[in-house]
């Protein structure tokens, strides 16, 4: 075969892909080439595809900076690489692109091109976001608070019912404590969230070393809010482990400064003791439970009240 014949084939073989090839020389940062199939991507015609600032300038701003930084940098040091960022098209929309480039550098290892493909990633794109989606319904579905690794409020709602019949079939004592952290929202204002989170685990697993029967089990109620449900427990019982949990979280000692209680995270907590009637209301209970809780709050915090207190 003669050369321009196999120019040809190349050329063919080039244009006709998916991916669409494209060369910029390193000296003038100009295009030497692009592959018509870019307009049919895009919209932009090959020949409006000029210099780099043509790349860059139809690029979406926040994928801007951090892909024209990141590749001329392996450029320069002459490293083949790869970004994903979205491509403008014509029509105002973005298109998700791999851009997958090699780095052309003569016998002395001077960089004199780039060359690269490409790619239509937008599918691909798509598939993750709906496997990102379904991964946080699954999340929503099991039965574990993804912070803290408590039971998560659903799990509660399920299991405290189980326990409510069972403690009206057997005629035993069920111990429900709320607990709050006192002036959580002044510690997110002061220390940000990322402290925050790490105090509610922390807290989280103070309340654990509480309560401790295997029957027991510890909540996240709400955002700052934890609940612990103690089957076959009575107020004695429910006194102890509410002093252990308060003492646990004591013992983190975990600095809060802009606490009116002290300069430690304290925790408030309402605690309520029931053998239920046929006709007890587990709703109405766990509402009175809560409202121990609000007056521990509104009685200086750091404490527990007790219902019939
Ligand atoms: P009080 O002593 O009366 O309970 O005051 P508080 O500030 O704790 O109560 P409030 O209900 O006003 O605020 C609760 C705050 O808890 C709001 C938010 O800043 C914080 N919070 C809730 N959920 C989370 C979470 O998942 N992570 C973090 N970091 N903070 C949370
Ligand atoms: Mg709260
Ligand atoms: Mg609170």
């Amino acid at each position: 075969m003669t050369k321009p014949t196999d120019d040809a084939v190349y050329k063919t073989l080039l244009e006709s892909t998916r991916a669409i090839p494209w060369k910029i020389d390193w000296s003038t940062m100009q295009f030497a080439y692009i592959g018509p199939q870019i307009e049919e991507l895009l919209g932009w015609a090959p020949d409006s595809w000029k210099s780099v600032e043509d790349w860059a300038g139809r690029m979406h701003p926040d994928d801007r900076k951090w892909v024209v930084d990141f590749c001329v940098a392996q450029s320069k040091s002459g490293v083949d690489h790869e970004a994903d960022y979205r491509a403008l098209t014509k029509n105002g929309d973005y298109v998700w692109i791999r851009d997958v480039v090699h780095v052309v550098r003569d016998a002395n290892g001077t960089v004199e091109a780039l060359v690269g493909f490409m790619f239509d990633i937008s599918e691909r794109k798509r598939t993750e976001e709906r496997l990102l989606q379904l991964q946080r319904e699954l999340e929503d579905l099991s039965f574990k608070d993804g912070l803290t690794g408590l039971l998560n409020r659903r799990r509660f709602d399920v299991l405290v019912e189980t326990e409510w019949r069972a403690a009206r079939r057997t005629r035993s004592p069920l111990s429900l404590v709320m607990i709050d952290i006192d002036h959580f929202k002044q510690f997110n204002d002061h220390y940000g969230h990322v402290r925050g989170d790490d105090t509610l685990k922390r807290v989280a697993s103070a309340l654990k070393t509480g309560a401790s029967r295997p029957r027991d089990f510890i909540a996240r109620y709400g955002g700052e809010e934890f609940v612990l449900v103690l089957p076959e427990t009575d107020e004695l019982g429910a006194d102890r482990v509410v002093a252990r949990c308060r003492d646990a979280v004591g013992k983190e000692a975990i600095r809060h400064e802009r606490s009116s209680v002290g300069s430690f995270v304290t925790i408030s907590a309402g605690a309520g003791t029931i053998i239920p009637a046929a006709d007890s209301s587990l709703l109405a209970f766990i509402d009175s439970v809560d409202r121990c809780l609000y007056r521990a709050k509104q009685a200086g915090r750091d404490r527990v009240i007790a219902l019939g207190a």
